[in-house]
């Protein structure tokens, strides 16, 4: 690999035009189908997503490149390590009780978002579980509801991305957060199954049946960016995501419209700091839907070789400590001025 230094001084990301070129060996594991054309880019018709990356290796077409990047990500001990020995909350589900407690949907709804932020949530919202956000081989019954939670990343370990051998606190910050949110979903679900009601959490790294970022955005956690990921009003995209998938009676939130997706509209900063020109400024059409996309074949080597990358969502205005309230209500009042034009 080939890179020019990503990182001013004090290691945070800044905007460089960085030189990249793929390791050949991960290059020769790619396969002949683009991860694009996997994720439907171009494509008018809906269809629900299928699987194309963080799956059974055996099951998808990126699955050689892909233990390419865990094999590289697994040979640095404290990569293993963070993994291996981080606490992602209990191992075995509880089984569920017999005689089911009895509340209203919205004591229901109130008390377990309660519960996920006691156990190390930031966020919580709910929402009705819609069946077109499952994978296209997932034969799960689809329960009722969705609980996506939220963990905030530490902004000043992200900020280092990206992350290499040596360099390792970006990764090592994802890597735990992903631990809290699957522990916080664990124990959200066990409590769930305490009051007699199925429960199911997923967590990454590796993704589960259902695309999160949709639920994440009906539960009200945020809008999407220009960078593909979720932009939300207090942790800008400094968050991970995880889940409960239940059949508890709950009231689903609202989407949260703030106006980040006007903000990106206008801004230019992932596209700047991207190594590898993976995000565009136009939206385009994903199986039917016209939205943010990134360009998978073009992002997934780096990715791979900085064991995450995460450039994007460091570099994200809305991601920096403090920020994203202040830059929430601007877009709240740009707005409310110009409905009075
Ligand atoms: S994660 Fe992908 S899209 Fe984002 S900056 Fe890195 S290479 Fe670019
Ligand atoms: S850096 Fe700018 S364009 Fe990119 S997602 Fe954030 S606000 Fe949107």
């Amino acid at each position: 690999m080939s890179v020019e230094s990503g990182k001013n001084q004090k290691g945070r990301v800044k905007k460089v035009k960085t030189r990249f070129t793929a390791d050949p060996g991960q290059t020769a594991l790619l396969p002949s189908i683009s991860g694009n054309s996997i994720n439907g880019q171009g494509e008018t018709d809906f269809r629900r997503p299928a699987r194309v990356y963080w799956h059974n290796p055996d099951a998808i077409p990126h699955g050689d490149v892909q233990q390419w990047m865990v094999d590289r990500f697994n040979r640095v001990e404290d990569f293993r390590e963070v993994y291996a020995s981080g606490d992602r909350g209990p191992k075995q589900p509880d089984p569920v009780v017999q005689t089911r407690v009895r509340d209203t949907a919205q004591n229901w709804s109130a008390r377990v978002k309660a519960l996920a932020l006691e156990q190390g949530a930031n966020l919580a919202g709910i929402a009705e579980l819609d069946p077109d956000w499952q994978f296209d081989d997932c034969t799960d019954d689809v329960q009722p509801w969705i609980i996506v939670l939220g963990v905030a990343m530490d902004h000043e370990r992200l900020a280092q991305a990206p992350s290499s051998d040596e360099d390792t606190v970006s990764a090592l910050e994802v890597a735990d957060k992903y631990n809290r949110g699957a522990r916080a979903a664990a124990l959200t679900a066990n409590w769930i199954r305490g009051q007699g009601y199925y429960a199911q959490s997923h967590a990454g790294p590796w993704a589960g049946p259902i695309t999160l970022t949709p639920a994440a955005m009906a539960c009200g956690l945020g809008e999407l960016g220009k960078h593909g990921n979720l932009i939300n009003r207090q942790y800008g995209s400094s968050f991970r995501l995880s889940a409960v998938v239940t059949d508890m009676p709950l009231v689903a939130d609202v989407p949260d419209d703030f106006g980040a997706d006007d903000f990106c509209t206008r801004c230019q900063v992932c596209i700047n700091a991207c190594p590898v020109t993976a995000i565009t400024d136009d939206k385009q059409m994903v199986r039917g839907v016209e939205k943010w996309y990134v360009d998978f074949d073009r992002c997934i080597q780096y990715f791979n070789e900085t064991h995450g990358c995460g450039i994007c969502i460091a570099v994200c205005p809305w991601s920096r400590p403090g920020t994203a309230p202040k830059l929430a209500e601007k877009m709240l009042r740009r707005r409310r001025r110009q409905q009075l034009k």
